[in-house]
């Protein structure tokens, strides 16, 4: 047939085919009522334009169809803009059920004004939009939500008009009640799980803060309140129960929990991962972020949305990475709770993409990707509380050892002091005893002095007047001495007052008998339980022994001999050493006097009857 018609007929015939057909695709109709389970999705296909100065109203779009272009996008975003944004798409029931929900799951937007339009009339108008208190929502729901009654098979024309001080998204699906309602309590159940374990977690650690009164718990709890509230915010549940009527407010709590959020995360790294400590240039940075974060916090009372907005995103960007990298520094360098902090990081990352991955329908959007941020943060928060309690532990097995180190050193401390007390105390001994001994010795002889024999004389005669034994005394005189002296020389002398003082040694025969010297070459023995005839023999046999013991000195090769006298008796009360003594001393004498070279004893008028 085409053969037929002239070649610019053909021509007019598909440029005209060709615009129905582009007309056509510029009034996407979306088809609702099919299945009751699920919702209709509108986004690819709506149409939109820009109206930067909010030039457009609904009155003259209706009047001037303005240039209109197609929607690729599922979700409808602009990112930042001020310009008001017009949506237009046709809705057509082919179901039975008349009831739906048309929602628009993004609760910050500032202002949305829906117009249901049939047969170019106006027959229906809403206006919702946080800007609004809540109570004058059509449906008490944190989305915005506009029950439709939509007749089987009637064609309605819905135009949108969107603006926000925030990103600009205009997420709009249609669905029927019951579908909205099941899916609602599950994403409501997965709100409610994360917002009772933040809950839990915060009270918990909030106690553990009360005990322990460590401040990186209050940061911690301050954390993931900020993270709990921020959350609530963006999804619409605070401004729904907690500020219903405070629209101003409601766009500034975001941002302020939002800053609290980096806040405390850079604060809690501080703290956490102890960075004074680690290298004091992080410690710094960690100061100068809070520093801007407080300052901004400020700011945002003053400065309106849409330009603090852009100073916070790349800000919290930054300061995220910021708080993850030096996690992974502090893990490098072997600090044992780093690994759990990055790993809780980590989670709130995973969260994060997992959501923007979903926003760019790299992979399906589900509840699970949806409230991706909030299981990453319940992880989160969940991680670095264990984090929290292995901290405990770490701190304090290193307490326990630095104690056991301490008590260990004290020990080896005291044992080191006790041994060389008792080193010191030995040596002390020693040199005492040694000094004793210096004290008690004659230096030329090495036997007993004359200080030493007096007290010894005085015990033995005490002791034996108490068990009432005899006690001999020996006074030995060397005869002729100063005979010796004289052709001899006083060295010669002294090698022979030492020459007898060694034989009177050897010759005793008891550890009780003692040999001193008594002064120049006269010496002293002290026989204790020995009576006269005992004494006799011994002295006898001490004589004769110097009598036979030839003494070589420096050409003097001869022998000297001794005069003893021996007084022996069993002390009285009155008897005394100085009696002894004296009474040894006449018998010396006697023994001198009848010749020398002979043993001589004393004995009183009473021994003599
Ligand atoms: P006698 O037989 O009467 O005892 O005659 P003696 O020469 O031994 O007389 P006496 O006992 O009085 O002599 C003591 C002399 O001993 C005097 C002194 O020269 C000498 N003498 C005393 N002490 C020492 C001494 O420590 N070393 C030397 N070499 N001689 C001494
Ligand atoms: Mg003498
Ligand atoms: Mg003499």
């Amino acid at each position: 047939m085409l053969k037929c018609l002239p070649s610019n007929s053909v021509l007019l015939l598909l440029t005209t085919l060709f615009l129905l057909g582009l007309c056509s695709a510029s009034h996407a109709t979306f088809e609702v009522g099919t299945t009751s389970s699920s919702p209709t999705p509108i986004g690819q296909g709506t149409q939109y334009i820009e109206a930067p100065n909010a030039e457009q109203t609904i009155e003259s779009i209706l009047s001037n169809e303005p240039r209109w272009q197609t929607s690729t996008q599922q979700i409808f975003n602009r990112g930042y803009s001020n310009s008001d944004w017009w949506l237009k798409f046709d809705v057509i029931n082919i179901g039975s059920d008349s009831q739906f929900y048309l929602e628009f799951d993004y609760p910050v937007l500032d202002y949305l004004d829906v117009y249901l339009v049939a047969n170019n009339q106006i027959i229906e108008k809403h206006f919702m939009g946080d800007k609004l208190s809540f109570s004058e929502r059509p449906l008490k729901h944190r989305l915005f939500i506009l029950p439709l009654d939509l007749p089987s098979s009637q064609n309605i024309r819905v135009y949108v008009r969107a603006k926000s001080s925030s990103s600009l998204q205009v997420p709009i699906k249609l669905w029927h009640p019951e579908a909205h309602r099941q899916a609602d309590s599950a994403t409501n159940l997965v709100h409610g799980v994360y917002m009772g374990g933040i809950l839990v977690i915060a009270i918990y650690n909030l106690l553990v803060y009360l005990t322990l009164r460590d401040k990186v718990y209050l940061i911690y709890v301050s954390y993931i309140c900020s993270m709990l509230m921020f959350l609530a915010s963006l999804n619409g549940w605070s401004f729904q129960y907690l500020w219903p009527e405070s629209t101003s407010w409601n766009d500034t709590s975001t941002l302020i929990f939002l800053n609290g959020v980096l806040l405390f995360a850079v604060l809690f790294a501080k703290y956490f991962l102890k960075l004074s400590e680690l290298k004091n240039q992080l410690s710094l940075q960690a100061n100068i972020l809070s520093a801007i974060c407080l300052a901004a916090m400020l700011c945002y009372l003053w400065f309106p949305y849409n330009y603090s907005i852009i100073f916070l995103i790349p800000y919290a960007a930054f300061s995220c990475l910021w708080a993850l990298s030096v996690g992974v520094y502090a893990w490098y360098v072997g600090q044992k709770s780093a690994g759990l902090y990055v790993i809780s990081w980590t989670g709130l990352l995973v969260g994060g993409i997992l959501l923007a991955l979903s926003k760019f329908q790299i992979i399906p959007r589900n509840v699970i990707t949806d409230q991706s941020v909030q299981l990453g943060s319940l992880l989160e928060a969940m991680l670095l509380s264990f984090a929290l309690a292995q901290r405990i532990n770490h701190e304090r097995s290193g307490r326990i050892e630095a104690q056991e180190h301490a008590l260990a050193v004290q020990k080896q401390a005291n044992d080191e002091l006790e041994e060389n007390v008792a080193a010191r105390t030995k040596e002390l001994e020693i040199a005492n005893q040694r000094l004793k001994e210096l004290s008690d010795t004659d230096q030329l002889t090495g036997i007993k002095n004359r200080r030493y024999l007096d007290q010894y004389v005085d015990q033995e005669i005490i002791r034996a007047r108490r068990y009432q034994h005899p006690v001999s005394i020996l006074l030995i005189d060397i005869d002729h001495f100063k005979a010796v002296n004289d052709n001899f020389g006083h060295l010669v002398g002294d090698i022979c007052i030492q020459a007898v003082a060694s034989e009177l040694s050897t010759q005793l025969r008891f550890p009780t008998d003692l040999a001193a010297r008594y002064g120049g070459e006269e010496f002293c023995i002290v026989l204790p339980q020995t009576a006269l005839e005992g004494g006799i023999v011994v002295a006898e046999r001490i004589r004769k022994r110097i009598d036979q013991h030839v003494i070589e000195a420096e050409g003097f090769d001869q022998t000297v001999t001794v005069s003893i006298g021996i007084y022996s008796a069993i002390p009285e009360k009155t008897d005394t050493a100085k009696h002894f003594l004296e009474n040894s001393d006449n018998a010396l004498y006697s023994a001198k006097h009848n010749g020398r070279n002979r043993v001589e004893s004393f004995q009183t008028k009473h021994q003599q009857s």
